[in-house]
C-alpha cells in the first residue's frame, strides 16, 4: 500500500515537471520587455552613418545611383533585389557585399544590440546572418530623395536616411514584437534548452517510475498504458543513443 502511494506521488510529481517544463517553453517564446537592450545606441549609429557614407561614396562613381539601382553587369546588384511587402530586401547582404571597399570592414554590418549576428571574417563569405541591419532598396531610394529611409537597425531603432543622416531611436522605442521574441529567444535559448529538457526527461522518468511502483504493489498484469510508455522510452533511447554515436564516430571523408 506505501509503495501504491509512493507510485502516485511520483506520478503526480513527474507529472507536474512535465506539465512545468512546456510552461517554461511558453515563458520562453514570451517576451522579456525590460532587458533586451544590451549597450548604448552610440555603436549602432555609428555603423548607420558609415554604412551612410558608403552608399554615397559608391554612388560618386556610379551616377548617383546606389548599387540596388545600377545592374550586375555594371557592377551594382539590381537584378538581385528581392524586396518583401514591408519594403525591405531580402538581400540586404548582396546589396552590402558589392560596397565591400567603401564599407571597409563587416563588422559595420552587426548591430551591438544584436546577440547572434556575428561579422563575416571577409566580405565575400557575407551571409544574411551576419547582417543586422534592415535595408531599403528601390529606384525612389537615391540622394534626390534625401529623406526617405535607407536602412533600419531592428533592435534599436536608429534609422538610415538617403542624404546619410542618421536618427537615433526615441527614449521609448520598442522593436517590433517579433524582433523582440527573436532577441529574447536567441539570449536564453541555451539556457533554457538546458532547464526544459532536465524538467521534462526528469518527468517523463519519475512517470514511468511511479507507474512501475504501482503496478509492482498492485500485482496483476502490466497495465498496457506501462507497457506502451516502456516501449516508447526503450524507442527513444535507442534512437538517442543511435544518434549519439552517429556524431561521435565520425567518417573517413579522404
Ligand atoms: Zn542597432
Amino acid at each position: 500500500m506505501n509503495s501504491l502511494r509512493i507510485g502516485k506521488g511520483c506520478q503526480i510529481a513527474g507529472l507536474v515537471l512535465i506539465v512545468l517544463g512546456i510552461v517554461l517553453v511558453g515563458c520562453f517564446l514570451a517576451c522579456r520587455p525590460s532587458d533586451w537592450r544590451r549597450s548604448s545606441h552610440l555603436g549602432c549609429t555609428n555603423n548607420l552613418k558609415q554604412i551612410g557614407l558608403a552608399f554615397r561614396t559608391w554612388a560618386i562613381d556610379n551616377d548617383g545611383k546606389f548599387p540596388f539601382n545600377v545592374s550586375t553587369n555594371a557592377g551594382g546588384t539590381m537584378e538581385l533585389c528581392a524586396r518583401g511587402s514591408d519594403g525591405f530586401d531580402r538581400n540586404a547582404a548582396l546589396h552590402f557585399q558589392v560596397m565591400s571597399n567603401e564599407l571597409s570592414t563587416p563588422k559595420l554590418l552587426v548591430c551591438p544590440n544584436d546577440w547572434a549576428s556575428k561579422p563575416a571574417v571577409r566580405f565575400q563569405n557575407l551571409q544574411a546572418t551576419n547582417v543586422s541591419y534592415l535595408l531599403h532598396s528601390g529606384t525612389n531610394l537615391n540622394e534626390g530623395n534625401p529623406n526617405a529611409m535607407l536602412a533600419l537597425c531592428p533592435f534599436d531603432g536608429n534609422t538610415l536616411y538617403c542624404d546619410g543622416s542618421v536618427a537615433a531611436a526615441k527614449a521609448d522605442w520598442k522593436p517590433p514584437k517579433r524582433v523582440m521574441m527573436e532577441i529574447v529567444r536567441r539570449k536564453y535559448s541555451a539556457w533554457m534548452a538546458v532547464i526544459c529538457r532536465v524538467f521534462m526527461v526528469s518527468g517523463v522518468v519519475l512517470l514511468w517510475a511511479g507507474s512501475r511502483l504501482k503496478w509492482k504493489a498492485k500485482g496483476g498484469p502490466k497495465p498496457i498504458g506501462l507497457i506502451i510508455g516502456e516501449f516508447i522510452l526503450l524507442t527513444v533511447v535507442v534512437l538517442l543513443a543511435a544518434f549519439m554515436l552517429f556524431t561521435i564516430v565520425g567518417f573517413a571523408v579522404r
